[in-house]
């Protein structure tokens, strides 16, 4: 397949819409702008052998495509609307290509996200979506906003990714009930589920904001940085997943838990008086959500030791490190 079909079949799948007076088609697009809203724009990479492996499953890739980026939006709580593609790939094999925008433009099309352009080229597998969201000028969540004493929440369950992660490559059990609980862990790290609803939810009652992309201690640093506070965490308190529990033991499973990265769950921080609001917030946005610690005077991310002491917690993921 050629560039020029390529660009035309992706086009023919993109269905009009009122918000975008010229979408794939020209030199660029034209998007409308909402009044009294600002505009929140995130790009990721995925780059093949590193971010995913070569031999992913196309559509899983450009779910995950989708995901991180939705992911980044959510922390904002933003609500995303546009999407740009770039792609760098050896050929446009449609066996290939196919499947993977059919995982790209379902994920989107679940968040009404619109794919208005993007650019082609051939070169070693890049795959890069910028997207675009709106929030109502002065809402978006950030991760400076703390205040000394809101609670640490975090959504969903920590650590799966990273423990399927752990296990790629070892035989895949053959017993029905071990099977479904590794098939479980695969999913959370090929399909990540981006928490949008949460963070749309969490305008006007979280502090600070970010999603858990490399590890939870190294982006609660983030928000105790940007925020110009410590966190304290029990880790006794990690939401587990009952596949994680049922595949690794502690203190394996505590490690997880603090540092795996790829699970897209978000961390917030919620003034300590809206706590009751929590369960109200997990219904809306369909998933459970925990308090794990909270907020205080100081710098860092420290672990609250069985004894009541605290301890400064390790890091996370770091590309350069
Ligand atoms: P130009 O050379 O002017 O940059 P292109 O030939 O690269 O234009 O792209 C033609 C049209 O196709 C543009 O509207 C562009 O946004 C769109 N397009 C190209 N590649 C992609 C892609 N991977 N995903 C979405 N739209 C694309
Ligand atoms: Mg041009």
């Amino acid at each position: 397949m050629g560039e020029f079909d390529f660009i035309a079949r992706l086009a023919g799948r993109v269905p009009a819409r009122a918000d975008v007076p010229l979408g794939i088609g020209d030199d660029a697009a034209l998007l409308a702008i909402e009044p009294g809203c600002q505009q929140v724009v995130a790009v990721d990479t995925l780059v093949a052998g590193v971010h995913f492996p070569l031999d992913a499953e196309p559509a899983d890739v450009g779910h995950k495509l989708a995901a991180v980026n939705l992911s980044d939006l959510a922390a904002m709580g933003a609500e995303p609307r546009h999407a740009l593609l770039a792609l760098t790939l050896p050929s446009l094999d449609p066996g290939w290509v196919d499947p993977f925008l059919n995982g790209l433009l379902a994920l989107l099309a679940a968040h009404q996200v619109m794919l208005v352009g993007g650019d082609t080229t051939r070169g070693p597998a890049t795959l890069t979506l910028t997207l675009i969201g709106s929030v109502p000028a002065g809402q978006a969540l950030r991760r400076a906003g703390a205040s000394a004493g809101d609670l640490v929440c975090v959504s969903g369950s920590l650590g799966d990714a990273a423990a399927a992660l752990a296990l790629r490559g070892t035989p895949r059990p053959e017993d029905g009930e071990a099977r479904l609980v590794r098939e479980r862990l695969d999913q959370r790290l090929a399909r990540p589920t981006p928490r949008v609803a949460l963070g749309l939810a969490l305008r006007g009652l979280g502090s600070a904001c970010i999603d858990v992309s490399d590890g939870l201690y190294a982006d609660l640093g983030h928000i105790a940085r940007a925020s110009g506070l410590a966190a304290v965490v029990d880790p006794a308190r990690l939401p587990a997943s009952r596949a994680l529990t049922t595949v690794i033991g502690d203190p394996a499973r505590r490690q997880r838990l603090q540092g795996g990265g790829d699970d897209y769950e978000l961390c917030f921080t919620l003034p300590r008086d809206r706590e009751a609001a929590l369960a109200e917030l997990a219904r809306k946005a369909h998933v459970p959500l925990t308090v794990i610690g909270e907020m205080g005077p100081g710098e860092g991310v420290h672990r609250l030791e069985p004894d009541g002491s605290l301890r400064p917690a390790g890091r996370g993921w770091d590309h350069f490190a």
